[in-house]
């Protein structure tokens, strides 16, 4: 008896059907690949079978390895070197049974899903656009560690490899043919019958690789010179775009260059060696965890309150149609939600309607939004000024300036014109939920919901509960993320959210550096070659310096407990004395050409002196990141953040922190806890009490422990 798979056999032919009682897709496990090979140790020894097709009882052909299982099971080198041996040599079986194999694909076939169907003779793919064939390794840290880098390129030439192997894309069957990642494609009822018409003509089992003189189209023996400087090329463009942060790409590309140079063996020992240790890296677990499981998790609701039936919003009001406004209607529109797009006067809400306007056109004009889709989207959005305009809706999303009184004016005319049961949800980034929550009749079902710019790109949306806010009301708060197809995570109140009060310790940091005498592109470039997509001086430029600095006043007045960060004194001296507010007022940090280009301001040094003796990269590295790592650890220990993974999601998803660490609150554990906290001392003698480690992980490190990531 089989578990995963059945067999049946006809006129010579044995169909391998995969067929994953436990999950809606196939999956490989070491049980899978036990019976795989089993029947191809069976079928290769029986002279009855003449060919084998491998089909799928499931919708899809295969996915690869299981996330969830690699996440769960970390492994030293060693055991991964062993761990990928398996699926290796089971490929290896398929290839050299002595019988023409067919992978007869009813589906998509991804990452080891694929590389099984590399291993087959011939591969047939169904003519259905969702029947996507690829290899997504890369965009896990990983590469496919089972043949996929050596026998892809050996099929389709290294170039075309690289491209499919360096981009984990998916490809549609059409893209699939023209790239001979597949050989035909035929409608779903008729890619059984083709694959035994295929094996009725007798074809020659054995792989081109595995035949005498077999030689790269790239190479003749050796490495031609072009091919060698495509290398080189190569090299360069992936340091670039992934400095040190990523070792996948660069392993890929390893085994690329190594294995056309040796025997196909030789070159899965190669890549299989790159796969052990990229398994055993913490940057493939961080992207699992927080890219795929976590945000899969979270996307599915993690953080709702059991016990609230789901609800879906048919209408929405949207108060404000500024940047913010426009940007949530357009993502509600774009769902089939109905919007009500309220400002002050019709112009402004008709300027809101138009980002929607802008949006649409230019996906008619690229080809992906049908015209006629395009203008229900259009159609769902009405401008308005008038309050009666909200006695429908279901749920009401202010986005007025950030101002409690005009706010507060808001609610308080919505208030009387919506149902009693309607939620009202504020898209304040700073002011305080359980304040505003005053100025409505129901504080308990009021809620923050902290969209990011521009909202129709950003994936995440901060909830925040407010002291009063009923866990009914979270709930059907995140049905409405859900319905915007975005990614939530859950805070508490308090200055700042989660995401904003820990950026902030980020442009701080930028500029206590400048402060300390360190070198303004040091600065900058530290941060772009920690993963932040810009320096902190770049940033605060373009939000301006007056923002943070009348942050921080403002905190002052209210919050008696709290000190002026050192950093004060810079956006002072920026803003108060030279007048360099940002890129608004024409320049900060940085001067603007007229062309668009930028440059750090050449005057920089004569106000903030530039010290004869540089810290190392790295010392500006871990300032830069550990701040922002502290900062999380902080709101997790304060009840700011209920669970770890909200503290990474909201960081990768929110202001871009390096996806290589998995988030702020992962970065802590892939430094490890002791020696973060040792860091941490050490950066707070030097530099000041802001790195001094919380309590709580001084007690983790003690334990030896980590975040209950549960
Ligand atoms: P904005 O200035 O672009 O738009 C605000 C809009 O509100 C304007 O169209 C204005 O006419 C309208 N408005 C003002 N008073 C009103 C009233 N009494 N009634 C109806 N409409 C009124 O501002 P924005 O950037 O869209 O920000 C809106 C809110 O979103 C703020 O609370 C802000 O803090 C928050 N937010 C902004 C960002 C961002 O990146 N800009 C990000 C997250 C949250």
């Amino acid at each position: 008896m089989t578990k995963y798979l059945h067999r049946a056999i006809a006129d010579g032919i044995l169909t391998i059907t995969l067929d994953n009682p436990d999950a809606a897709v196939n999956t490989v496990s070491p049980t899978w690949i036990d019976e795989i090979v089993a029947a191809f140790e069976e079928a290769k020894a029986d002279d009855a079978v003449t060919g084998i097709i491998i089909a799928s009882a499931k919708p899809g052909f295969m996915a690869g390895a299981d996330l969830r299982f690699i996440l769960d099971n970390p492994m030293d080198a060693l055991t991964a070197f062993a761990f990928g041996g398996r699926a290796t040599e089971m490929h290896r079986l398929i290839e050299t049974c002595g019988k023409p194999v067919v992978a007869a694909m009813t589906g998509f076939a991804l990452g080891g899903g694929y590389e099984l169907a590399l291993a087959c003779t011939r591969r047939l793919l169904v003519d259905d656009p969702k029947a996507v064939v690829g290899l997504p390794e890369v965009n896990f840290g990983l590469l496919p560690g089972s043949g996929g880098t050596q026998r892809l390129p050996r099929l389709i030439g290294l170039q075309k490899a690289a491209e499919v192997l360096l981009s984990g894309a998916s490809y549609a069957p059409a893209d699939a043919l023209k790239l001979g990642l597949i050989d035909e494609v035929w409608p779903k009822e008729e890619v059984l019958e083709a694959a035994r018409v295929w094996l009725a003509t007798g074809p020659d089992p054995v792989r081109p690789w595995d035949r005498k003189g077999f030689a790269f189209p790239e190479s003749d023996g050796l490495l031609k010179q072009a091919t060698a400087n495509w290398f080189t090329g190569q090299t360069g463009k992936l340091r670039a775009k992934y400095g040190d942060n990523f070792p996948a790409p660069i392993s890929i590309l390893t085994c690329l260059f190594e294995g056309m140079q040796v025997p196909f063996d030789k070159g899965l020992l190669i890549e299989r060696r790159h796969f052990a240790r990229l398994m055993a890296d913490p940057v493939a677990r961080n992207i699992i965890r927080t890219t795929f499981v976590n945000k899969g998790l979270a996307d599915k609701g993690a953080r709702r309150p059991a016990g609230t039936p789901k609800a879906t919003v048919a209408k929405v009001a949207v108060l404000g149609a500024g940047m913010m406004g426009a940007g949530i209607a357009y993502s509600a529109a774009k769902v089939g939600i109905e919007v009500v797009l309220l400002d002050t006067t019709f112009t402004a809400a008709e300027r809101g309607k138009a980002y929607s306007r802008k949006l649409v056109a230019k996906q008619v004009d690229r080809g992906t939004l049908m015209p006629d889709k395009a203008a229900a989207l259009l159609g769902r959005i009405t401008p308005t000024t008038d309050y009666a305009d909200l006695a429908d809706v279901d749920l009401v999303v202010e986005a007025v300036f950030e101002d409690t009184a005009i706010k507060a004016d808001v609610i308080a005319k919505a208030q009387p014109m919506i149902g009693k049961t309607v939620l009202f949800a504020s898209n304040t980034s700073t002011l305080p939920i359980s304040q505003l929550a005053e100025s409505f009749v129901r504080p308990g079902d009021f809620i923050g919901l902290h969209f990011f710019s521009p909202v129709d790109r950003m994936a995440l949306v901060e909830v925040i509960m407010g002291r009063k806010t009923k866990p009914e009301t979270l709930a059907r708060a995140l049905d409405f993320v859900g319905q915007l197809r975005k990614t939530p995570i859950v805070v508490n109140d308090s200055r700042g959210f989660y995401t904003s009060r820990v950026f902030q310790t980020f442009i701080h940091e930028g500029m206590e550096l400048l402060r300390d005498g360190v070198a303004p592109a040091l600065i900058e470039n530290a941060a772009r070659q920690a993963g932040m997509p810009v320096g902190p001086l770049a940033v605060i430029d373009e939000t301006t310096i007056e923002l943070p600095l009348q942050i921080v006043r403002q905190t002052e007045q209210e919050d008696s407990a709290f000190r002026r960060p050192n950093s004060t004194e810079v956006m002072e001296k920026m803003v108060d004395v030279l007048g360099r507010i940002g890129r608004k007022s024409g320049g900060g940090f940085y001067e603007y050409q007229d062309h668009g280009g930028k440059r750090l301001w050449r005057k920089l040094g004569e106000h903030f002196p530039v010290a004869g003796k540089q810290p190392p990269v790295k010392e500006v590295v871990n300032r830069l990141l550990y701040i922002q790592a502290l900062e999380a650890a902080r709101c997790l220990d304060e009840g700011v953040l209920a669970h770890p993974a909200d503290g990474d999601l909201g960081s990768v998803y929110g202001w871009s922190f390096p996806s290589w660490t998995g988030g702020t609150l992962s970065l802590i554990e892939t430094v490890g806890v002791s020696r973060f906290v040792a860091e941490c001392d050490r950066l707070a003698q030097r530099y000041g009490e802001r790195f001094k480690p919380t309590n709580q992980l001084r007690k983790m490190a003690a334990a030896g422990g980590g975040f209950d990531w549960g």
